[in-house]
């Protein structure tokens, strides 16, 4: 428990502030709800790789731009919704399906000759499709 003097001031713990990384002078950013205080060490709301400061995206305590994140993860880039995505390539699955519906007749065998793949595969996908 700690007291706070007479200008409203508080002495943070100097483990505490070796545990979250801050150092005498650091800026401080402060939140509050109905129940407590939190300190926290202000981070800038600038992109961390290049410091851009539009549009950034905040993630993990820290916010990156739309164009550095695009060049991590590309798939994740924000931009157009889920379902206006251009749909992604089939999957074997979904050719197995297709080829299916096709040549019911087929057996595994030729199954697989169509698609490409070993007959192992199309017993796979058989199973997969039930
Ligand atoms: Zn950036």
């Amino acid at each position: 428990m700690r007291k706070l003097d007479r200008l409203g001031r508080i002495v943070i713990p100097k483990e505490l502030l070796e545990i979250h990384d801050i150092r005498i002078r650091d800026p401080l950013e402060i939140f509050t709800d109905d129940k407590r205080i939190a300190l926290r060490k202000y981070r800038s709301t600038d992109c961390i790789f290049c410091e851009n400061y539009d549009n950034n995206i905040y993630f993990k305590s820290y916010f990156i731009c739309a164009s550095c994140l695009k060049q991590i993860r590309p798939s994740e880039a924000p931009g157009k919704p889920v379902s206006s995505r251009p749909s992604s390539k089939p999957t074997a699955l979904d050719r197995f399906r297709e080829a299916k519906e096709k040549y019911p007749d087929a057996s595994q065998k030729q199954l697989a000759e169509i698609l490409g793949i070993t007959q192992g595969r199309v017993s796979q996908l058989n199973k997969e499709l039930k």
